[in-house]
């Protein structure tokens, strides 16, 4: 091939058909980022989880420990992440052997499905990352619509299992984009009658008041629950965890990428782990602007918000489209969820000042 001042000159190569088939057809995730003036869309904590402590500020503190990791960046991370596997071990009251950690739970998804394969099967809507990676990896994948109350449709769920005999299925409880939970009883049926593993996700199951599945993985040898620090206040951090038998952690370990939480994650990670008395008080922060918001849409005509268990709220309008682009416009950004059916949006918890300015614009754009 020749390159000339950058320019490449041969023509005869077409990159499109070099692609693999299955990714030719895949359509990126959706993670563009939209200049705004206020930003929720993305399920993020609007509060930095590096704590205060004796009176300097999150952001005088995170200078601090910025400052002091850089001199230890000549050196690779500890692979086995110790401190924060010890830290969530502890947190979660499992033992380390438990813990397998990723850059971000996205990246414990990948695992799986590389070394299970498929079919992967999970109900919809729900995070599209499930469909996306298995379809990336040429995996077989399998959707099964969620009932009227966005509840786990049981009975289709267990024909599906039967007729497809899925390795992986995976269950985002509090799920994204809905914001419910699933029936605990629904979800104990599926991990007992699947031969494969069942994967809760509960990236989002601090701001529940439903139980974790945690305990249950020592009931149950084929049950995998995700976690991350992206939700609550970490996620740029990119810092996530898988929490099973050690069987399938040794299994998933031989293709997790042996440096993949770099120095300065794994230490603001452990920093913060340390201290969740900040954290706890944000997610409570969150929660009750949760509960302002569902209060103050269902109150407005023409929306339709759904209950949440999670930092968001899924809600539906008559005009998504036009009411999407109406806040945007105006500096609000949320996630259009036009994929899921006409008229669904779903809104990130800001800060009470961003919660009210959302409101306030989206009552001036209906
Ligand atoms: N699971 C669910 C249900 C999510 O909504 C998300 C983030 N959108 C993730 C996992 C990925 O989180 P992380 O930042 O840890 O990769």
């Amino acid at each position: 091939m020749l390159i000339k001042y950058g320019l490449c000159y041969n023509s005869g190569v077409d990159i499109k058909k070099l692609i693999k088939p299955n990714i030719r057809a895949l359509r990126a995730y959706q993670a563009e980022e939209i200049p705004c003036r206020i930003k929720l869309d993305a399920n993020e904590s609007p509060y930095s989880a590096i704590s205060s402590q004796s009176g300097s500020t999150r952001t005088e503190q995170s200078a601090v420990s910025f400052k002091n990791n850089l001199q230890t960046l000549n050196r690779y991370p500890d692979p086995q992440a110790t401190t924060i596997r010890k830290l969530i071990a502890k947190e979660l009251k499992v033992k380390p052997q438990n813990i397998l950690h990723g850059n971000g739970s996205d990246e414990l998804i990948y695992n799986l499905i590389s070394v299970f394969g498929g079919p992967v099967l999970y109900p919809g809507p729900t995070f599209s990352m499930y469909g996306i990676i298995s379809q990336a990896l040429g995996e077989k994948k399998v959707e099964v619509p969620l009932d009227n109350k966005f509840d786990l449709d049981v009975k289709k769920m267990l024909a599906a299992i039967k007729k497809y005999k899925p390795k992986l299925v995976f269950l985002s409880s509090p799920n994204n984009p809905t914001g419910n939970c699933f029936s605990e009883d629904r979800i104990l049926k599926i991990i007992r009658q699947s031969k494969g593993l069942v994967i809760v996700d509960e990236a989002y199951q601090p701001f529940s008041d439903k139980k974790s599945f945690v305990p249950l993985i020592r009931k149950y040898k084929n049950l995998v629950i995700l976690r991350t620090l992206s939700k609550i206040g970490l996620a740029g951090l990119r810092v996530g965890f898988m929490i099973t038998g050690p069987d399938i952690i040794n299994e998933v370990n031989k293709v997790r990428l042996p440096f993949n939480v770099n120095v300065l994650s794994q230490k603001v990670a452990s920093e913060a782990l340390q201290n969740r008395r900040q954290m706890k008080s944000d997610i409570r922060a969150i929660i009750s602007g949760r509960k302002r918001l569902y209060k103050e849409l269902s109150e407005m005509d023409g929306v339709i918000p759904y209950p949440s268990d999670a930092n968001f709220i899924f809600f539906k309008v008559e005009d998504g489209n036009r009411i999407y682009g109406g806040l945007l416009d105006k500096g609000v950004l949320i996630r259009n969820m036009n994929s899921v059916g006409d008229g669904f949006l779903r809104v990130t918890i800001g800060t009470p000042q961003e919660n009210e300015i959302f409101i306030k614009t989206l009552k001036q754009v209906l």
